[in-house]
């Protein structure tokens, strides 16, 4: 199986979704690398390395993607709203496309790419299952956006994080609220702990209070009980508009009370729930800083602009829209481990294993034969 890996070409994408360390296991299991040439270098991966490490060089992307069996690829159509045409013209039917697919979001554009006979895995469908620990770049991701978001929001704090007794004065730590304790929110805290902040964390999943204290922060119990809070998937479940109403209400008075706020809230597939309306941002205190890790999913906060950073009266808001990208090296290095283990499971007789009787190959194909074949997909091409 030959195996292409072409440079992204999202604007900002410093990723790359194969890095060297992995390849010699999948050349051992067959594969041929491919990778087009300067794919690694937003991440500091030479061609040199990929050489050393047994892959293939292409300087044509065209001739790259037209041999390919499979294709690996961070941002594919879906998750990159200007995914070259020329790209998947380039495929030849029956190739394998595995990347961030975004299938729930853009249903439509996934027929479609059913139409051109691709099969199409997307990772971002991987179930969170212990089985799939090592391919869920979900949790990788959420983990370099939990970590950068504090460190962005203590570079345009006006103030120190860390309790300082020096002889200019006493200060005291600054006040985290970090809201969604999911991955990314549990990285913030245990992030935004290490800087010496008193951190606060609330989710509407009370499943998450021991995951906060075990991190030195406390856990903030609203007097709001959600209508099962939990998929069986440990997702959160969509709520009324009535209950995100007064969740607001209950959440302005700690909101008041803190320097940094992080948000992290998300329900998969749907817009992100608005926990800081244009009201209830009235309450923030000027010189506050709000990092909103739901910009791209349409923010927690309504006043957050996606990849802006903006002050509004004296409270900064930034909607970072593609944090791991900013920590390349990692993020490329923690995708190539998810992405080369789920290549690896997937192998069978040289070519893919499709059996969807296995959930995980069930839940994160989207595509095969020319058609649509996942049942989440089905269900959102409907608007279910
Ligand atoms: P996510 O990105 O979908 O959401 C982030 C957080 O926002 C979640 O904790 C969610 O409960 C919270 N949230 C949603 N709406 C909210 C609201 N209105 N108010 C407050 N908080 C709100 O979640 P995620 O980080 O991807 O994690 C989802 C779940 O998957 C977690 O339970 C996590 O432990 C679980 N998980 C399991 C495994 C595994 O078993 N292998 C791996 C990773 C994650």
């Amino acid at each position: 199986m030959i195996v292409a890996i072409p440079k992204e070409t999202f604007p900002g994408e410093n990723r790359v979704a194969l890095v060297p360390a992995n390849v010699p296991a999948l050349a051992k299991a067959g594969v041929e690398i491919t990778i087009e040439s300067g794919a690694g270098a937003g991440a500091f991966q030479p061609d040199e390395a990929y050489i050393s490490r047994g892959a293939k060089i292409e300087d044509n992307r065209e001739r790259l993607l037209s041999r390919a069996d499979t294709v690996l690829i961070v941002r594919g159509p879906g998750a990159d709203p200007g995914f070259p045409q020329s790209d998947l013209d380039a495929l030849r039917p029956g190739t394998a496309l595995i990347a961030f697919l975004e299938p729930l979001a853009e249903p439509e554009l996934m027929k479609s790419l059913a139409g051109r006979d691709l099969t199409l895995f997307a990772m971002d469908l991987i179930p969170r299952v212990t089985r799939a620990q090592q391919m869920d770049t979900l949790s990788s991701m959420a983990t370099l956006a939990g970590y950068k978001a504090v460190l962005l929001a203590a570079q345009a704090a006006p103030r120190m994080f860390p309790l300082m007794m020096t002889a200019a004065g006493t200060f005291t730590p600054a006040k985290v609220f970090v809201i969604g304790a999911g991955v990314a929110g549990l990285q913030a805290i245990a992030t935004a702990r290490r800087l010496g902040a008193v951190v606060e964390a609330y989710d509407l999943r009370p499943a998450v209070k021991e995951q906060v204290e075990s991190l030195g922060a406390r856990f903030i119990e609203l007097d709001l009980k959600a209508d099962e809070a939990e998929t069986s998937g440990g997702y959160a479940r969509q709520q009324t508009d009535d209950f995100y109403r007064v969740q607001q209400e209950l959440l302005s008075e700690h909101l008041a009370k803190s320097d940094v706020v992080i948000t992290t809230a998300a329900v998969p597939g749907k817009r992100a729930p608005i926990l800081i309306s244009r009201d209830i941002f009235e309450n923030l205190r000027p010189g506050s800083v709000v990092v909103d890790l739901a910009a791209e999913k349409g923010g927690n906060c309504s006043l957050t602009k996606p990849g802006e950073q903006i002050v509004v009266d004296g409270v900064t808001i930034i909607g970072p829209t593609n944090l791991p990208s900013q920590v390349p090296l990692h993020a490329s290095q923690m995708y190539s481990k998810n992405i080369s283990t789920f290549l690896l499971f997937l192998l069978r007789d040289g070519g893919l294993n499709l059996d969807t009787s296995d959930e995980i190959i069930r839940e994160s194909l989207v595509a095969h034969g020319g058609r649509l074949v996942n049942p989440a997909v089905l269900k959102a091409l409907k608007g279910e």
